[in-house]
């Protein structure tokens, strides 16, 4: 499939020529198709013969294009999966990552069901973060901040599309936007990748924001700030909960430590990663 013209000539593309043509590794190719026909995968495996109208193909052979050129499949259908819900997702945001949702259950473990606790997600992005954690703790208010204005327009729209009606946007870095304001729980998945690592120039990453992956030298700025300040913002008994990169543990165990949260924690990815660590204010606390 090199380029999307004239179809006609060479006879009707059937959904089975234009997957084989497109030379895409599975699913890449599947998941695009299924995305101009606006039809689910049984129903594309179900009708392998079906013909593709023109507009249909070139729309297919434009996304396959792009997909060949290295762009995400989740930017290219508009959409990923997170915890067991579809957010809309553009380049303005980072790609939901199934490692994030760790940190979900991380704070769902701590807070109940009928939990009416004040949470705080610093550098909401898509919204994933907050607006899973307005929808399974539905009596909880949600804080989403974040600097980029079309993150938190994109944010805004998956918390109505998705019916957190608990979710509340705040433009600003980091704590700026909730100067004063206290949190029973502060959560988050900020930049944490080193300036010049070489994992910024390979696969979906090189086609993400920069300012949602890069924090400076050792990756660390972002967390750094956040857990400096979280005594701050959160109330006795509070925790905070951050993603971090795999070698990081112990430096975020450092920072939470001289935070003077207690019962500093650590946990593994589903690969056995160290990826997302915790600390909370105890009453003493600062
Ligand atoms: N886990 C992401 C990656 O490795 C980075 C996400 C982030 O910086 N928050 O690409």
């Amino acid at each position: 499939m090199n380029a999307p013209h004239e179809p006609h000539s060479l006879g009707p593309t059937t959904v089975a020529a234009a997957l084989r043509d497109a030379g895409l590794a599975p699913p890449d190719g599947r998941i695009l198709l299924q995305h101009v026909l606006g039809v689910p995968h049984a129903q594309l495996g179900a009708h392998p013969q079906r013909v593709l109208t023109d507009c249909e193909w070139r729309a297919f052979a434009r996304l396959v294009q792009r997909r060949r050129a290295g762009e995400p499949i989740a930017y290219l259908i508009g959409e990923r999966e997170f915890y067991g819900r579809r957010f809309r997702v553009t380049d303005a945001v980072l790609i939901p990552r199934p490692e994030t949702e760790l940190l979900i259950d991380l704070a769902l473990e701590r807070y109940p069901e009928s939990s009416t606790a004040r949470i705080l997600d610093l550098g909401t992005g898509s919204g994933n973060i907050a607006v899973t954690l307005a929808l399974e703790r539905p009596r909880t208010v949600v804080a989403a901040v974040d600097c980029s204005p079309a993150a938190l327009a994109l944010a805004g729209s998956n918390a109505r599309e998705l019916g957190a009606l608990n979710v509340r946007l705040l433009e600003g870095d980091w704590y700026a936007p909730v100067a004063g304001m206290r949190f029973d729980l502060i959560v988050s998945n900020p930049p944490y990748v080193a300036a010049g690592d070489p994992h910024l120039g390979q696969g979906d990453v090189r086609f993400e924001p920069r300012a949602a992956l890069n924090a400076g030298a050792d990756g660390l700025d972002a967390l750094r700030a956040i857990v400096a300040a979280a005594p701050r913002y959160l109330d006795a008994g509070g925790w905070l909960i951050v993603e971090h990169g795999y070698d990081q543990g112990a430096a975020c165990a450092r920072l939470l430590r001289a935070a003077r949260l207690a019962d500093v924690f650590l946990a593994r990815d589903l690969a056995g990663s160290a990826r997302v660590s915790g600390g909370r204010k105890d009453a003493a606390g600062a």
